[in-house]
Formats: C-alpha cells, structure tokens, sequence
C-alpha cells in the first residue's frame, strides 16, 4: 500500500494506472461499515483508493471538527490488512486555496433534514467529494445508505455535472444490537449508547407498520418519536427515493429517516423501503 499526501501527486500516479480504480472516500477513524464499502470496491475493481481527509469546510461553527476522532496508525492498518492499494492522507493546505470557486448544494434539497440543522454542511460534501473525485477519477466511488442525503446529494452533483463516475451505494452496517456503525458512535458514554437504541427500535417498529399496511405516515412518524422520546430529535422524516415528502408509502420507493441527538452527539439513521 503506498500512503499519498499530496493531491497532484496521486493524479499523476493513478493516470499511469490503466485500470479499473475503485474509490472509497472516508474521514478516518475507520470501522466496519467503511471497511464493507473498501471490501466492495476491492471486488469490483482492479485498484482500490481510500481517502482520509476531515474535511473543515463540512463542519459549521462550533461543531466537532477538532474533536472528530482521528487514529491515523489504526486506520493505516485497516487500509493495509484489507487490501488498499492507494491511501490519500492529504493536508487541509494542500486541499484548499484561499479566494476559491464554489460549489453549492441545491437550495432545497441541500437545506432540508440534516441541511436544516447544519446549514451550508453539504456545499462543504459536495466541494470536497468533488476534488476528491477529479483527483482520483474512479471508475466507481462507493458511499453508504446510512448518509442517505449525502448519497443524494452525491448522485445529484455527479449527474448534473456530468461527471463519469458510478456512485455505487452501499447499505448500512450494524453493531450485533442495531445501532448504525458511526465513528461518532465513539463519543457516546454508557447511557447515551443505550438510549441511542430507540433509534434503530422506531425504524423497526416503522418498518412492522408499514406492512401491517393499515397506518398512515403520520401516524408512522407520530409512534416513531414516541419511541424516540429519551433523544433530542431533529427530524424524523418520511419521503420517495427523490427527497420528496409522501402522503403514501410505496413499497420500492420510501425512504423513512431520522436524524436525533443523544447526549451530544448527532446520530443519523433511516430505512429503506
Ligand atoms: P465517514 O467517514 O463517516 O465520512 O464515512 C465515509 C463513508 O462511509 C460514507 O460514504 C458513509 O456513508 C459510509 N459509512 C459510514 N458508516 C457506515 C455504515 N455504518 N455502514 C455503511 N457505510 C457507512
């Protein structure tokens, strides 16, 4: 595995691949989820690219960008013992100049759920995944169902900009109780974690109603925060594969999501229908 900070110098390196490259872009502190989405990429391609890059453009004022953990020899480990070929370690300097040009998320679907809470975060995903993308030029770049609006928003941007990529989603990894893998799973203490719990209890219960078939969204989304009571929620949101809000749930083409805070920390979490 060859470790690479500089971005032009894995440009230079991976266009003297001519290969199939699978890209996996993550913040570090890695786990079980980010290594099923580099163990996809390792079966569908011939060259495997991780990024690690907390990226500050993503984190609004006073949120846990110094505090996001960062365990660069244990991620380094994971990369090498699951077969990565390239590993992208780049500077905040060496990302970002000062007077830039900009990238906006859609005004509304980049400013609804999570866009509402931290306003301006996915301009930050989207510039980011967007040098990323023109650095490493995949053949497909893999991203989970858990960030189901970054996905979104991801496919959105390589779409309307027609960018030649494959956006290969990914579904969500668990711990073995439900909880959604999340490096910010760490932050939680003994109590938090277990009132984190409901998170995953209202998506099931949700889920249970639907095939019962004989509820309604709202009273989908009135039970879901009934159970969800011990957290502070942000959202609990009903919509189709489009982002766009549904009076009825079609098997196929719903996404039910929920965005709370337990303690601290902002755990996110939805389901596919
Ligand atoms: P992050 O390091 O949190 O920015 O995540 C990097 C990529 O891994 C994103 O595409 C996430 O959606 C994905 N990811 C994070 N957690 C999980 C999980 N539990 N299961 C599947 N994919 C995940």
């Amino acid at each position: 595995m060859r470790v690479v900070h500089s971005p032009l110098e894995l440009q230079r390196l991976l266009k003297e691949e001519p290969k199939s490259v699978g890209f996996v872009p993550t913040m570090g502190a890695l786990h079980l989820g980010h290594r099923t989405l580099i163990e996809a990429a390792k079966k569908a391609n011939d060259i495997v690219v991780v990024s690690i890059f907390v990226n500050p453009t993503q984190f609004l004022e006073g949120e846990d960008l110094d505090a996001y953990p960062r365990k660069e020899e244990a991620d380094k480990k994971v990369c090498e013992l699951s077969g990565v070929d390239y590993l992208f370690y780049p500077t905040v300097e060496s990302m970002y100049g000062t007077d830039e040009v900009s990238l906006n998320a859609p005004n509304i679907r980049g400013y609804i759920m999570e866009g509402t809470s931290r306003p301006g975060h996915f301009s930050g995903v989207l510039t980011v995944v967007n040098k990323l993308l023109n650095i490493v030029s995949p053949t497909r770049a893999y991203f989970g169902k858990k960030d189901a609006q970054q996905l979104m928003l991801i496919e959105t941007m390589a779409a309307n900009l027609f960018m030649d990529v494959e956006i290969v989603p990914m579904d969500t990894v668990r711990e073995k109780d439900g909880l959604a893998m999340s490096s910010r799973n760490a932050y939680l203490n003994t109590q938090e974690r277990v009132e984190a719990l409901n998170i995953i209890k209202s998506l099931r219960v949700a889920t249970q109603m639907v095939m019962r078939q004989e509820c309604s969204v709202d009273e989908i989304r009135e039970k879901m925060l009934e159970i969800l009571v011990p957290l502070e929620v942000e959202y609990v949101t009903i919509v189709n594969r489009a982002f766009e809000p549904i009076e009825k749930i079609e098997i196929g083409n719903t996404i039910i999501l929920v965005e709370a805070i337990s303690g601290s920390t902002r755990l996110l979490d939805n389901i596919w229908i």
